[in-house]
């Protein structure tokens, strides 16, 4: 805020809500005014003793999180004229409402300055991050058995899902994602009603939310024998999967780690079906801050955490990814979810 000489910022994204206070309400229920000298978070009565108990060194402030009265009169009160806000993400009629009443206040954007924050991780966070990571190679380890002939791809996540919420998850990070058949050239294919035959391959990417903190890894699986043409895709994936995190260099622009990955896949004839970026950053939300894709040039620093999936999707025939989720340190990456091998597997 110094740098920025701001006085105030109002942090009204709940990713960054939690971030910064720990506030675990809906989404919306409460936002905070942070001053150089004071925090205050706005919600209402039904969130007054969590926000106690969860944000400290944080006052409550009016009657709810859309208490503009209270917001405007409490920085009129500070003498505060300037005010930082979330231009990428507030809600318009918040925005409006609040510069319609209070036009003495000067609104700033501050774009995304914090997720540039988020971006790297505190040791606190690298740790529940790996414990996420834990929790979802564990599930998928007790899961794997369940996946055979006659099971539906539904009921494949529901056995997850279970499974790393036992284990401490206070929920899956996003839809799992079930893709068998030819349904795994969907890159996205949330787990559907159908019934997995011999030869599927099976796609299952998936992540846990631990403390407020998300993992995220893929393996694709071959149910009985595959065709030629899968086992050649896995036999690349793979490749360009492990090449990518051989040659990481701390420091290294994001570009230039996805070119790695891109190349091996040019090389053996499949560049036109990655159709996606290598990865995105990891950490409050399962896609946050940096993306690992062709045209970013952000430096890989220590303490971003981010997945490395490379894919391959064949309409009609299916498609392999592997995904692992990475911490970069001083000394080069540490894959957290290097427990679950990602070696062919035929079940
Ligand atoms: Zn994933
Ligand atoms: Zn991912």
């Amino acid at each position: 805020m110094k740098a920025y000489t701001l006085p105030a910022v109002l942090v009204t994204d709940p990713a960054n809500v939690f971030y910064f206070s720990g506030f675990t309400g809906s989404p919306g229920d409460g936002i905070l005014l942070i001053t150089l000298e004071n925090l205050w978070i706005l919600t209402d009565a039904r969130y007054t003793l969590q926000a106690q108990k969860q944000c400290l060194n944080y006052q409550i402030l009016g009657k709810s999180a859309l208490d503009i009265t209270s917001l405007g009169n409490q920085l009129n009160q500070l003498g505060i004229t300037k005010l930082g806000f979330e231009n990428e993400t507030i809600a318009y009629a918040f925005w409006r409402c609040f510069t319609d009443k209070h036009p003495e206040i000067e609104m700033v954007p501050i774009n995304n300055l914090f997720l540039q924050l988020r971006n790297i991780k505190e040791a606190e966070e690298q740790h529940l991050i790996a414990k996420a990571c834990e929790i979802a190679v564990d599930a998928l380890r007790e899961t794997v058995p369940f996946i055979a002939p006659g099971i539906s791809e539904r009921d494949i996540a529901l056995e997850l899902e279970y499974r790393m919420r036992k284990k401490g998850a206070s929920g899956p990070s996003f839809d799992t994602i079930v893709a068998s058949g030819e349904r795994s050239a969907l890159p996205h294919g949330v787990a559907s009603d159908r019934i997995i035959k011999a030869g599927d391959s099976v796609t299952v990417d998936f992540g846990a939310i631990y403390q407020g903190y998300c993992s995220d890894m893929t393996r694709t699986f071959f149910v009985g024998e595959p065709s030629s043409l899968l086992l050649d895709v896995y036999r690349a994936v793979h490749k360009a999967q492990l090449t990518a995190i051989e040659q990481f260099k701390v420091g290294m622009s994001s570009c230039e780690l996805d070119r790695i990955a891109r190349n091996v896949l040019a090389e053996m004839g499949y560049a036109e079906y990655f159709t996606h970026s290598l990865g995105h950053g990891v950490g409050i939300e399962v896609h946050e801050g940096i993306t690992i894709g062709r045209k970013c040039t952000t430096p890989i620093l220590p303490g971003m955490t981010f997945s490395i999936e490379p894919g391959v999707y064949i309409c009609d025939l299916g498609g392999v990814r592997i995904e692992d989720l990475v911490l970069c340190t001083q000394d080069g990456l540490l894959n957290l979810t290097e427990g679950f091998e990602k070696e062919l597997a035929i079940l």
